[in-house]
Order: structure tokens, then C-alpha cells, then sequence
């Protein structure tokens, strides 16, 4: 298996520490906000580089965090804490939901920011008895000049000159900067502190992720996941406060997954999806459009998980036809299901250990659907296995009561109401009500069924 490592900016060889185990940890949500489909495009990526690993026989040990204090969420719930807790046990259900419906298999452990606090304070006495750390009037700071190869990861040159410091959690990589371990009660937290041995006060949000993998999976392990976006200066400065602590290499592969881009309209200009502009889309808005949440799974597939992805729902849709006919190819294949065919399943698992080559995957999946070489049961046996890695849910098909094509109109009425061309949405409902099919508008997006 090979697999591209940030670190090393180079497709390399993955030779895990221990095998076969391997342990993964990844950056989960600040859970303040409904992740959008951006975030999850990364959390998609890093399920099939899961399943991958377990379908070529390692045994994964997953772990993801879940942010539930940092600037964000004490803002958001003005510094009470029972607020605190209403709002990131809200958000951490709805995003437990969305991982569900993206058929992504919940991570072995998902450990809690607010549960491991005990272990972020330890870190940090560390730092500061070995210099790494100082105390200063608003909190404990990070020595960027005392960590050696700081910033290699995000290719920083030159950072030995600084000696500013941020308290914020989020700052830009031409200005690196020590940074806050820990945060020195503010009134503005109200009640949300915790009374230590350093103080009384908050963790910073990257000692939060250093404490978190290192405690589930070792002071040093196999991969770290998360999107570009993270590179600095969050995993950054996660591998400096690691390795000050353990004097050892925190994480021999660094996995990152690219943006989505949205295309608002077919003129309009691609640009990044963020909360801070304001084009996000969650699953909710997909279901509302009568789109199946695993044709988003699609669609980030036909997309290399570290090429930059550009979204618009002209491909969403597409993605959903492509996926029915799959699933509509699998039915009619018949109910038996014979062997799986190796050289099919042996082309699919070269293009998976090939940096996790998904779109010539997915092409894989219609060149064998349409040949004619291999018997139909044998089809069902080979997608079955593929889909080991895809999670269609090609398993659990049931045949479905509205046709693909009545679907499909449906979608596109969607899309015409929606770019407000009234008279081509007028037009596609009276064709989908020649078809014999009735279409309901109700608040959560449409409704489709058959006045046969
Ligand atoms: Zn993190």
C-alpha cells in the first residue's frame, strides 16, 4: 500500500509500527454548528482509507476527538455552562447522524475535549519543566523557537526570528506565532473553567488533539487524518507539543483531504465552502432536495480525496442517477450471488493501495457491470466485495417503489424551482403526473407516489 504523506510532501510506502495494527486519529467536529458537507467530504476519505487498511488484513483502531470547549463554543453559549452542554451534545448527536447516513463506521474511540482535561494539564507541566512552556499574565505560551523542526509540516521557513505571541486559536501561516497551551480565566468564559495545578482557566484547542490521540493510541502512531485546512497551525503545533513532550516522532503518516469548492450556479465562480462565507451546505438540504445522502458518498469518489473537489448539484445529481442505475443493475442482476471474480477484485485492490485511487475505482464498478464476460451472479458477488470499501449498501438494497426516471424529474424540478424557473419546473411536474406518479411539496422538500 502506498499512500501520500504530507510530511514528506512524497507518495510513500505505508509500513505501520506495530503491524498489523495500525491507529488513526483524526480531528473531529467543534461541535457549536452542523458540519457541512465540506467537513464531511474528509471524514468520507478517511472511512474508506479505514476500510482499505482493514480490507488489505490490518486491524485499525480508530480515534476521533470531539471538540466541546474552545473560543467558538464559549462564545456561543456566553460562558454558561448548562448552555454548553445543550449545545455540543446537540451538535455531537446531529453529527454522530450525519456519519450514519453517509454509512461511515463510527470510530473506535471518540474521546471528549471536556473529559481529558487532566491529560492536557499533565503535557503542559511537562513543557514547562522542560522549557518548551512559560507562564505569562493570560496564560501558558508555547515556545516556537525552542521546538526543533517547528513547522516543517506546513513547510514554514524562517520562524526562528518571532517571538509574538496568540492567545486566538486560529492565526495565518505567514505570522507563526507561540501560541496559548492553555488560557488564564477571562470573565468572558463565565463559568466554563476548570481549577488546576497551572491555574485556573481553559485548555487551547491544539493541546486538546495532542492530549486526546497520544492518550488513546501512544506517544507515537500511525496516521493522522483531517483536512488541508489543518495544517497549520493546528497539526503544526499538535506535533510540536507531542514531541516536546515524548521526545519522540508523534505521527509517521499525515493524511490530509482537499477542499470542496461550490458553484452557487453554472456561471457563478467556484469558491471554498465555509461557515464563514456562508455557502454551506449540510445533509439536511440534500434531503430536502430528495437526495439520497450515499449519492454524496458517490460524488466525493469520483473526486482523488486530495484533489480540490468542486461542488455543484447539476453533479449531485448525477451522482444520484449513477448510483440508482447501480443499484437498479444489482436487482436486476437476479437473486443469486455467485464468486466473487478475481481479476476484478485483484484490479480493484491494486487501484485502492495505490493512494487510495477511488475514481478509477468507482470506473472499475461500470466496466464490470458492463461486461459481458462475467456471469450476472458473479457481478453481484465482485460489487459486493467492492462494496466493502464504498458502503453503497448494496447489502441491504431493497427494490425500490418509484422508478429511477420518475426520480430523476423530480430532482430536476428541484433544481428548477430552485433557480427559479417557474414554468420548467410547471412543465417537468405535468410530466412526471402523465407518468402516473402524483408530487407533493411539503416542508421537508417532496413527496412521490403512484396514483395507479
Ligand atoms: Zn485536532
Amino acid at each position: 500500500m502506498k499512500i501520500f504523506n504530507t510530511l514528506s510532501r512524497k507518495v510513500e510506502k505505508f509500513e505501520p509500527i506495530n503491524p498489523p495494527s495500525v491507529g488513526i486519529y483524526t480531528c473531529g467536529p467543534t461541535v457549536y454548528s452542523r458540519a457541512h458537507i465540506g467537513n464531511l467530504r474528509t471524514f468520507v476519505s478517511t472511512d474508506i482509507l479505514k476500510r482499505i487498511l482493514n480490507f488489505l488484513g490490518y486491524k485499525v483502531s480508530h480515534v476521533m476527538n470531539i471538540t466541546d470547549v474552545d473560543d467558538k463554543i464559549i462564545k456561543e453559549s456566553k460562558g454558561e455552562k448548562n448552555k454548553q452542554k445543550e449545545i455540543t451534545q446537540k451538535y455531537e448527536k446531529l453529527f454522530f447522524d450525519d456519519l450514519k447516513e453517509l454509512n461511515i463506521e463510527m470510530p473506535e474511540k471518540t474521546p471528549r475535549a471536556t473529559e481529558n482535561i487532566q491529560k492536557m494539564v499533565d503535557m503542559i507541566k511537562n513543557m514547562v519543566q522542560k522549557g518548551y512552556a512559560y507562564k505569562t499574565e493570560d496564560g501558558i505560551y508555547f515556545s516556537i523557537q525552542k521546538s526543533k523542526n517547528y513547522g516543517e509540516l506546513a513547510g514554514l521557513k524562517n520562524v526562528s526570528g518571532t517571538k509574538i505571541r496568540i492567545k486566538n486559536d486560529k492565526y495565518e501561516k505567514d505570522n507563526p506565532q507561540d501560541f496559548a497551551l492553555w488560557k488564564f480565566y477571562d470573565k468572558e468564559d463565565g463559568q466554563i473553567y476548570w481549577d488546576t495545578e497551572i491555574g485556573k482557566g481553559r485548555p487551547g484547542w491544539h493541546i486538546e488533539c495532542s492530549a486526546m490521540s497520544t492518550k488513546c493510541l501512544g506517544e507515537s502512531f500511525d496516521i493522522h487524518t483531517g483536512g488541508t485546512d489543518l495544517i497549520f497551525p493546528h497539526h503544526t503545533n499538535e506535533i510540536a507539543q507531542s514531541e516536546a513532550v515524548s521526545g519522540e516522532r508523534f505521527v509517521k503518516y499525515w493524511v490530509h483531504g482537499g477542499f470542496l469548492n461550490i458553484k452557487e450556479n453554472p456561471s457563478a465562480e467556484a469558491e471554498k465552502m465555509s461557515k464563514s462565507i456562508g455557502n454551506v451546505i449540510t445533509l439536511d438540504s440534500l434531503k430536502e432536495k430528495n437526495i439520497n445522502p450515499l449519492a454524496y458518498r458517490y460524488l466525493t469518489l469520483t473526486s482523488h480525496y486530495r484533489s480540490e473537489m468542486n461542488f455543484s448539484w447539476e453533479a449531485l445529481i448525477g451522482a444520484q442517477s449513477a448510483l440508482e442505475k447501480l443499484f437498479d443493475f444489482y436487482n436486476e442482476f437476479g437473486k443469486n450471488i455467485g464468486k466473487a471474480d478475481k481479476k476484478y477484485v485483484s484490479e480493484f485492490k491494486k487501484l485502492l493501495e495505490d493512494d487510495l485511487a477511488m475514481p478509477e475505482a468507482v470506473a472499475l464498478v461500470w466496466k464490470l457491470v458492463k461486461d459481458d464476460s462475467v456471469e450476472n451472479e458473479d457481478k453481484k458477488a465482485t460489487l459486493l466485495e467492492f462494496d466493502k470499501i464504498f458502503a453503497f449498501g448494496l447489502d441491504k438494497l431493497k427494490k425500490e417503489e418509484i422508478p429511477q426516471e420518475i426520480r430523476k424529474l423530480a430532482s430536476e424540478r428541484e433544481l428548477a424551482r430552485k433557480n427559479k424557473e417557474w414554468e420548467k419546473a410547471d412543465q417537468i411536474r405535468k410530466k412526471i403526473e402523465i407518468l402516473g406518479y402524483e408530487l407533493k411539496d411539503t416542508k421537508n422538500g417532496f413527496e412521490l407516489k403512484s396514483v395507479k
